[in-house]
């Protein structure tokens, strides 16, 4: 294998390339990204970004010169239009056909936008998403934030750190409905309420009103309207699975993941795929799995890397404990493992009145998960357990808690 391509230049990208070096690849290494950037990091664009606190260096992932020494072919700014597994290319958008002997897939998503043509209204994905929301906070004295999944929770949070008026809409009756117990959602919305922000549960957006091309007021689902002079919408992804379309790499009719192997292995010879974007069984859980989680673009990459160069008896599967975390108003929020809303959830230590807990997440009489808020060395602490699949009664053994009967 003398010729590597990687797509997409965000966190998998980048650890795809620092993961094939690492690994001895020393042949031509090209990073294909559409943004202009070189890679960043996404997690501070809601955070530290937004309010300004803290400076703008979570933001880099690496010194110029830990990229420049990786030796890589960068092409930044170009799209990658469509592969050609029977030629072995993929055909960039300025005409150029790159041939390769290995190819990983990582471009990722890009944040879902409502169907509006007007000024102010906003997502948040990309740096330059951030600095025109950072610009907008400064210009506007209120923000009405559509859907509190994380994303909306931690634009909400950090628009009230920098003093501006929030509304907070979400359709569900309480906030990650399809990720987590209500219980933990309903303290994020108390969390929410304490610091200021009109939370409108069970709320969704029938349009957006405005004049002269900007938009003045949201219009609700429950006939209501709410002014809103900037908006800021976290609808969740669609998947930059497009330009692999007909290429014979299988992908998800509902979702448009690509749909790996255990070893992220995408079917078409020699193509794998990290991030975001890709889909596989992780046996542990029993089923299959895709993470929008930062650490796990870092892990999966690492693993397509590996599996990529090894070949055959080499390969190991990919069989991560997924990791997530969220920081709203100086709290930090942390899922280790999984989380659904038909799993038993069982606090272990604090309580969620009193903002501090630690809650165990179970499923089919094991332990699939750990809950935190503010309980950092406490969730880390429960990481064993969750590697050695234990049983649902010893998880809460070990953590001093009687089963109930
Ligand atoms: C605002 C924000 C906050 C977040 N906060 C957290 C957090 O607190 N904790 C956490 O665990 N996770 C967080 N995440 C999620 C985390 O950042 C993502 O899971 C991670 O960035 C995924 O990396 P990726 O490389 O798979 O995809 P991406 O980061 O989307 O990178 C893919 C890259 O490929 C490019 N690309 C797309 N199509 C093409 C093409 N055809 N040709 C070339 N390039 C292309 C894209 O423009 C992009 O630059 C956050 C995400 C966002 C947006």
């Amino acid at each position: 294998m003398r010729r590597i391509v990687v797509v997409g230049a965000g966190m998998a990208g980048l650890h795809t390339a620092e993961s094939l070096r690492a690994e001895g690849f020393d042949g031509t290494l090209t990073l294909v990204g559409d943004e202009p950037h070189r890679p960043y990091s996404r997690p501070p664009l809601s955070k530290e970004v937004l309010t300004g606190k803290g400076g703008d260096a979570g933001l880099r992932l690496r010194a110029d010169s830990e990229v420049d020494a990786l030796g890589l072919d960068l092409r930044l700014g170009r799209r990658a239009e469509r592969l050609r597994p029977a030629e072995r290319t993929v055909e960039l958008d300025d005409g150029t056909a790159l041939p390769y002997d290995g190819l990983v897939v990582a471009t990722g998503a890009r944040a879902r936008r409502p169907a509006t043509g007007l000024a102010g209204v906003h997502v948040l994905r990309t740096l330059d998403d951030a600095a025109a929301v950072r610009a907008a906070f400064a210009e506007a004295g209120r923000v009405v934030v559509v859907g509190a999944g994380f994303i909306g929770s931690e634009v909400a949070a950090s628009a009230r750190a920098v003093g501006l008026e929030v509304t907070l809409l979400e359709a569900a009756p309480t906030p990650l409905t399809r990720v987590v117990d209500p219980r933990v959602g309903r303290t994020l919305t108390e969390l929410h309420r304490d610091n200021g922000v009109d939370v409108r549960l069970g709320t969704g957006v029938a349009g957006f009103e405005g004049a002269g091309g900007r938009v003045e007021r949201v219009r609700l689902s429950d006939g209501g309207a709410v002014e809103a002079p900037l908006v800021v919408a976290g609808l969740g992804v669609d998947l930059n699975t497009g330009w692999l379309a007909g290429s014979g790499v299988r992908l998800d009719p509902g979702t448009g993941a690509v749909l790996c192997d255990a070893y992220c292995a995408t079917g078409v010879p020699d193509v794998y795929a990290a991030g975001d974007l890709a889909d596989w069984p992780h046996p542990r859980y029993g089923g299959r799995m895709r993470l929008e989680h930062w650490t796990n673009a870092g892990e999966q990459a690492a693993a397509a890397a590996h599996n990529l160069l090894a070949g055959g008896d080499g390969r190991r599967p990919y069989t991560p404990i997924p990791y997530f975390w969220s920081d709203l108003y100086g709290m930090k929020v942390q899922l280790l493992g999984q989380a659904a809303p038909a799993d038993t959830v069982e606090v272990v230590h604090g309580s969620t009145d009193d903002r501090k807990f630690t809650a165990f997440v179970g499923r089919g009489g094991r332990l699939v998960g750990v809950i935190g808020l503010r309980s950092t060395p406490k969730v880390m602490r429960y990481r064993g357990l969750l590697a050695e699949d234990t049983a649902w009664d010893d998880a809460l053994a070990a953590a001093g808690v009687s089963p109930r009967p």
